[in-house]
């Protein structure tokens, strides 16, 4: 978002050697310490940071075949997201073709379990490496254990902040895509008579849908999906439904519990393409769920902004959005 305050201290870290020695000097300075990748899924807060941060620059790209169908891939954190899935969609993989063009590394990706299009890394990930500031050991966490949910994990719930994450294996499979794919990209391959599908015509297919609904954040200051799909019981979509039946919504697979589409109670509540002049934030024309900074001075702005968007919503559909992003420190 190009907003938010300094950090007291900041390094790079290319090893886990380097990284055992950043977190062993800012212990011993008593400082708090934070790893991040790009800061694509940050909101950093106005009064900056008393601390580390601990940038990754973690590299590393092992390719395992087991046999002529299952690869496993070990990729180091600092690894670039979409370079990942460029190599591996070129080897012929699949398994995250799907998740193409994700700002970020590859170490972020299990902290909010990134997903997209139909893919989340909680499917393919069978475990990671990380150093676990609470015991000062480097450990391996079986994807069982690393507690994946919707846009979740232990590593932005209860552990939040105990494991930096070095390395993560992914299970790939050396088949092509089949259907049934995301209702989108369904429609993106139905719309270019796309009728056979290579992990290569998916990353394809879905890098022209982002391309045409999100803005490059390397031009664009903005943290991609800025509200997280609510998940509400049946009660409440029938009130909504009883104004809009028309309502897009998804099943959970949980009994009662179905998602809505963020962007279009955004959107519906008032702000589809919208300039707000007191806080000099908007809206992405193309996509609402994007908050962009256009001329905004400050994180507060942007939080008075979002809270606009907060409320509206919740005054019109009686449903709280969640912020996606995460604010720190
Ligand atoms: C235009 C745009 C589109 C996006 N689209 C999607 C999307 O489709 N789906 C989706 O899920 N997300 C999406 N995002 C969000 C973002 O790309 C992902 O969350 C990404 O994984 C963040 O990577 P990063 O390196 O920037 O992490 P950062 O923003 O630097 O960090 C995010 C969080 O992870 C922690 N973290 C980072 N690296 C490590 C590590 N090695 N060990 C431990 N903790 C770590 C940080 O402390 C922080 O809490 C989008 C963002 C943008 C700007």
């Amino acid at each position: 978002m190009r907003l938010g305050g300094t950090a007291a201290y900041a390094v790079e870290v290319t090893t886990r050697a380097e990284l055992e020695e950043a977190v062993a000097w800012a212990t011993e300075q008593s400082l708090p310490m934070i790893m991040v990748g790009i800061g694509s899924n940050i909101v950093w807060k106005d009064e900056g940071f008393n601390g580390l941060l601990i940038i990754n620059k973690i590299m590393r790209f092992e390719d395992f075949a087991e046999d002529d169908a299952n690869h496993y891939v070990t990729i180091g954190s600092g690894e670039n997201w979409d370079s990942v899935v460029e190599r591996t969609v070129a080897a012929g993989l699949t398994g995250i073709e799907a998740l193409s063009l994700i700002p970020g590394n590859a170490g972020a990706t299990p902290v909010q379990n990134v997903g997209a299009y139909g893919q989340e890394i909680a499917q393919t990930l069978t475990s990671l490496e990380a150093y676990d500031t609470t015991t000062k050991q480097f450990v391996n966490i079986p994807a069982m254990d690393c507690g994946f949910a919707y846009r979740s994990s232990r590593f932005n719930g209860a552990d939040k902040g105990r494991f930096f994450i070095t390395a993560i294996t992914l299970h790939l499979a050396k088949a092509n895509p089949a259907p049934p794919f995301y209702a989108t990209l369904q429609k993106y391959l139905d719309d270019n008579n796309i009728t056979s599908f290579t992990p290569s015509i998916i990353r394809d297919a879905v890098i022209a849908i982002r391309n045409s609904r999100l803005p490059d954040p390397a031009v664009v200051a903005n943290n991609g999906s800025f509200f997280a799909n609510p998940i509400v019981d049946g009660g409440t979509l029938a009130q909504i439904q009883a104004d809009y039946p028309d309502i897009p919504h998804w099943d959970t697979g949980e009994p009662g519990k179905v998602k809505l589409p963020a962007a279009w109670l955004v959107e519906k509540a008032g702000f589809k393409d919208f300039y707000d002049s007191e806080t000099g934030m908007s809206t992405w024309p193309a996509q609402a769920l994007v908050l962009v900074n256009k001329s905004a001075r400050s994180t507060a702005d942007l939080l008075k902004f979002k809270q606009k968007i907060v409320d509206a919503v919740a005054t019109k559909f009686n449903v709280t959005l969640v912020q996606e992003p995460e604010l720190l420190p």
